[in-house]
């Protein structure tokens, strides 16, 4: 299979309503040939929209998708060059394996021989091969979501839209299938874009990350630029690992692991006293919860991140009273 070169994808002033609500408010997003692209963002977002749009599974209120240097925006789904890798639950339970990757063609009017030929190829290029007589009932997890792969790779499309295509799996698989989906993203040099809510997966797999809230994009930044430099209060925290805090009427972000937290209360001017809350061992790091005094936090809640060494150096117990500083090259300020 030969990924067209000519796979980037564009989005310019994107929009989708349903009715009185808009789901997906004029967004423009170029996504680079070949990469690996995360929509990620919390329940409603619009990601889901954005995907189907995409896919023309859904109508584009307004705007345009760019595929290379074709407009695709009106165009019926089959031909598009995308194809959609839906949640392995999605296989059709009657059919083996290979009638499974093979149904697409069979709805293209391609001949049997040929298009089982073709599906068992792929079966084999997933690792699936020898399983092609089995129907997903007598699959794992795992080798249901290879011949989910299998059968969106079919039509050789030169961009893969996935949607939250890990979510039924277990823990455990989950994080191995992430695993696979990456190496065969490498291994067939074309675009994914793939549809998740968690910040985990999306840090995991991309190479651009699109952080989205309430149909707009917030941020789009690799995963360390995301972590290190989020963009707006929004992105901190729903990324996590940060404390948002305001500070000289700014509002700035400071990483949980990169705070201090210093026994004697004081009045230094970047810090603030407070009270340990909660300790939680996480293994490599030690995280603990902090109630704070006065009203240099932003919210609720600040967390502080201490390596397990430091930490059973001279343990904290709840109860105790602290001191929560930071170095000002630390503190990331942020835009509304
Ligand atoms: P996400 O995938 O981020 O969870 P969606 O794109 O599914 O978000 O939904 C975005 C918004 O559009 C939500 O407010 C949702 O309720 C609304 N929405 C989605 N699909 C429909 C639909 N078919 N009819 C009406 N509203 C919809």
């Amino acid at each position: 299979m030969q990924p067209s070169r000519q796979s980037e994808l564009e989005l310019i002033k994107l929009t989708k309503r349903y009715g009185n609500t808009t789901a997906v408010d004029a967004i423009d997003l170029r996504i680079p040939s070949g990469s690996y692209c995360c929509l990620l963002g919390p329940s409603g977002c619009g990601k889901t929209s954005t995907l189907r749009m995409i896919a023309g599974h859904e109508d584009a209120s307004d705007g345009d998708i760019l595929l290379g240097s074709r407009n695709i925006t009106v165009l019926p789904a089959a031909e598009r060059g995308t194809a959609m890798m839906f949640q392995s639950y999605a296989l059709f339970p009657h059919l083996t394996a290979q009638e499974n990757v093979a149904f697409s063609l069979k709805m293209r009017g391609v001949a049997k021989a040929e298009r089982l030929k073709r599906a068992q190829d792929l079966l084999e290029r997933v690792a699936m091969g020898g399983y092609a007589q089995r129907k997903p009932a007598e699959l794992s997890g795992g080798q249901q979501q290879r011949v989910a792969l299998a059968r969106a790779l079919i039509t050789e499309p030169s961009v893969l839209l996935l949607d939250e295509p890990l979510s039924a799996l277990d823990p455990f698989l989950r994080i191995r299938m992430r695993a696979e989906l990456k190496r065969w993203q490498l291994e067939l040099g074309f675009t994914f874009v793939h549809v998740t809510h968690s910040q985990e997966e999306a840090m995991a797999l991309a190479d651009q990350v699109v952080v989205m809230n309430n149909g707009r994009i917030e941020q789009v930044a690799t995963p360390h630029a995301l972590f290190n430099a989020p963009a707006t209060e929004f992105v901190a925290r729903f990324m996590g690992g940060h404390n948002v805090l305001k500070h000289n009427d700014q509002t700035i972000a400071v990483r949980s692991d990169r705070m201090q937290l210093l026994r004697t209360p004081g009045r230094s001017s970047d810090a603030l006293n407070a009270t340990v809350q909660a300790i939680e061992y996480q293994g490599s790091y030690v995280l603990v919860s902090l109630g704070a005094e006065g009203d240099l936090t932003a919210s609720d809640d600040l967390s502080v991140m201490l390596q397990e060494a430091e930490f059973f150096n001279a343990p904290f117990e709840v109860g105790t009273a602290v001191q929560v500083s930071w170095r000002a090259a630390d503190a990331h300020r942020l835009s509304a």
